[in-house]
């Protein structure tokens, strides 16, 4: 039996549709945009004066982070660089037990679910006890992130990273001893956990995400590439975030991090370069020809100045761009989206960068980074309504003073440029209510013991000195 929604206004292929509902049975769309429905229908969801829309995808988090949020906003703090802040981050991580581990997934988490996002690609780089001594079960902190999304209600892709390194003629930076695994221990890890997650699952898949060819030697990235490629597992790697990275990986190797990949033959429709900030022209062309995702990350990259990706050459070239909330400074996944464009603006000092690329109009283009770019670089069968799909979507509220007044046809550049997170009223993941009317049944829970984590971690908030460099 099947479930109709019927919304005053229904996102089809990048316009809205009035009168007509989406049929959802099993968790998955069964029809989208009917209008009557054929089939007996168990429910009828009446949503007047709302619009539905898919459910957003952030392809790139580190879940963890969001403690740092508002404490690395200084120099005294931080510093005055990406390598300085990392400080900050370190410290965070040295401290955190498994229960404090579950409890900041979960508050990232929930905040996700109430900015409209159904799935999340969790980049996990978080392995070791404190000290760095692996725990019993090195997959204890793996396992806790996922229950958190599972307790949550999001749909998560584990993307377990191998970091084996701190970089390039580098002495191990005790920062980063709860992260370290030789390549053999991290391919046995995921294979433990592969074991444990079936991958047919609908609420938790894999994925294999090599830190970045800093704290990977290619040897490594090789055999745990070849590993994730066998089982057809999704492969995300930090990629040209930094001009620093791609000057070792040239000392390193004669190459920068994208034209070591290429001529390596390592870049692929599975493989998503996260940020991919620092690149030319011959190696867009690498990125193109290969068929590799890039994942932007515009609201963290700001935050850490990591620099403005030319998503204009970018997408130019065809290349699929998703996007990714990354260090938790904001979760916002449209802001994420409208980024791409508004950092160009400034950068040209013109406007409508990102239109008409590929006859797609500018907010078609954003909104499909937001979704079907993310689900494919996720390898999870999202981001649309369309028949067979996971049953994955939000509801706005049309009267929501950020859109309110609009029609069928701007509402997709209202939505994108302006709609605030006040105007996201449920949220549905696999057919399943997990947001409804802007509330979910553990936020109060959540909040509190996540505050709790907040006050053991910074105290009474007087700033402590974190810079390492
Ligand atoms: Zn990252």
């Amino acid at each position: 039996m099947s479930t109709l929604f019927k919304p005053e206004l229904l996102y089809s292929d990048g316009g809205f549709t009035s009168g007509a509902g989406l049929l959802v049975s099993a968790g998955l769309v069964s029809a989208g945009v009917v209008t009557a429905s054929s089939d007996p229908v168990a429910e009828t969801v009446d949503l007047r004066g709302k619009a539905l829309l898919p459910g957003f995808v952030n392809t790139h988090s580190h879940s963890f982070q969001r403690l740092i949020r508002g404490q690395s906003e200084s120099r005294v703090m931080s510093g005055r660089d990406f390598w300085s802040w990392r400080g900050t981050m370190y410290h965070a991580a040295a401290q955190l037990d498994p229960q404090d581990v579950y409890d900041v997934a979960r508050m990232a988490f929930l905040e996700m679910l109430l900015s409209g996002t159904t799935t999340v690609g969790e980049f996990h780089y978080l392995h070791n006890a404190p000290g760095g001594r692996p725990y019993d079960d090195p997959n204890l902190l793996s396992k806790q992130v996922i229950a958190a999304a599972q307790s949550v209600g999001i749909r998560i892709v584990l993307l377990r990273s191998a970091y084996l390194r701190s970089g390039f003629e580098l002495p191990p930076d005790p920062g980063q001893i709860r992260f370290f695994e030789s390549g053999p221990a991290f391919l046995s890890s995921m294979e433990a956990l592969e074991k444990e997650y079936p991958a047919d699952a609908t609420d938790v898949r894999l994925g294999v995400a090599p830190h970045s060819l800093r704290a990977v030697p290619l040897r490594e990235f090789k055999e745990i590439a070849a590993w994730a490629r066998e089982r057809k597992l999704p492969l995300h790697m930090h990629v040209a975030e930094q001009i620093a990275e791609n000057e070792a990986c040239l000392r390193e190797y004669g190459a920068t991090p994208v034209a070591l990949l290429s001529r390596e033959g390592l870049l692929g429709a599975d493989f998503t370069a996260v940020h991919a900030i620092h690149i030319n022209t011959e190696e867009i062309e690498h990125l193109a020809q290969s068929d590799t995702t890039v994942c932007s990350c515009p609201t963290t990259e700001r935050n850490l100045g990591d620099g403005v990706i030319v998503a204009d050459q970018v997408m130019g070239k065809g290349i699929r761009i998703a996007l990714g909330s990354d260090s938790q400074a904001q979760i916002d996944p449209l802001e994420d989206a409208r980024e791409l464009e508004y950092h160009l603006r400034l950068d040209r000092q013109q406007r409508a960068i990102l239109d008409q690329i590929g006859k797609q109009t500018l907010a078609q283009r954003l909104f499909d980074c937001a979704t079907i770019h993310g689900a494919s670089a996720l390898g999870v069968s999202t981001g649309n309504l369309k028949e067979g799909s996971l049953a994955d979507f939000i509801t706005v509220d049309l009267e929501d003073l950020s859109i309110a007044g609009q029609s069928a046809s701007d509402l997709l550049p209202l939505a994108v440029f302006s709609l605030n997170r006040s105007a996201i009223r449920d949220v549905v993941v696999n057919g399943r209510w997990v947001v409804r009317d802007q509330r979910h049944p553990l936020q109060e829970e959540i909040v509190a013991r996540y505050k709790e984590l907040h006050r053991k971690l910074w105290g009474s908030g007087l700033p402590q000195k974190t810079v390492t460099q």
